[in-house]
């Protein structure tokens, strides 16, 4: 079987968008069940977000033709065809596809929103490190200032002394502690972000962008599906 895809395609869906050819790839099955794609158009078809000549695809995969249309193989074919992995073998309509990814993209908001709320707390943290680190040093000064103005504390000297040191100790780890520990957090909390705050489509990191900066795009970058 061969068909050709675009806005005067064979294939099992009406293509009205015009970054589409009319003649914009062909589609031909396989003798293993799979099927060679093969790229027809100056606006290109694309696999994975990346510009295709021709390749190898499957009925599950997902491609796009031109800057915007996105389709699953499997809905271009002229006939219902059985779809491996427990899937239904009833094709999903393009506007079930576009919905799944709309909604998965609204999940993000609650991804950065977390991200951020978590990001503060980790800021807050060094925040408070270094205010440890700060406090015995203030105190330091205080007692070091009263020992000088005041004569007859000449005898506690090393008292003073001691405290100062065991005092200067404690805030050293303290600052140690909290330079250790936080940007160890900070690092971890980016990688786990940019793990989840990625296209539903071609799954791209985003970016440090807020959601609601997204969302005015509306559009990927990366693999132009739209998300809103
Ligand atoms: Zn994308």
């Amino acid at each position: 079987m061969e068909i050709i895809v675009g806005r005067k395609g064979q294939q099992s869906v009406a293509i009205t968008d015009l970054s589409v050819s009319r003649e914009h790839c062909k589609l031909t099955s396989n003798s293993d069940g799979t099927y060679t794609l093969e790229n027809l158009s100056v606006n290109g078809t694309f696999v994975d977000g990346k510009s295709i000549v021709r390749t190898q695809v499957t009925v599950n995969t997902e491609i796009r033709l031109g800057s915007s249309f996105i389709v699953r193989v499997r809905d271009l074919l002229p006939s219902p065809v059985s779809v491996p992995s427990g899937h239904s073998s009833q094709a999903a309509t393009l506007s079930s596809i576009e919905k799944e990814y709309q909604e998965k993209f609204r999940k993000l908001k609650a991804v950065y929103d977390r991200y951020s709320a978590d990001k503060i707390a980790i800021q807050k943290e060094a925040g408070i490190n270094n205010f440890y680190r700060m406090l015995p040093m203030t105190l330091m000064s205080l007692v070091g200032l009263t020992a000088a103005v005041l004569p007859g504390l000449g005898n506690f000297a090393p008292v003073v002394g001691t405290a100062g040191i065991v005092l200067l100790i404690y805030s050293l780890a303290k600052s140690y502690k909290g330079s250790k520990e936080n940007p160890e957090k900070m690092e971890a909390l980016n990688k786990q972000f940019m793990i989840d705050y990625v296209c539903p489509k071609c799954g791209n990191f985003l970016g440090f962008v807020p959601y609601e900066t997204l969302a005015n795009k509306s559009v990927c970058s990366f693999c132009k599906c739209k998300w809103t």
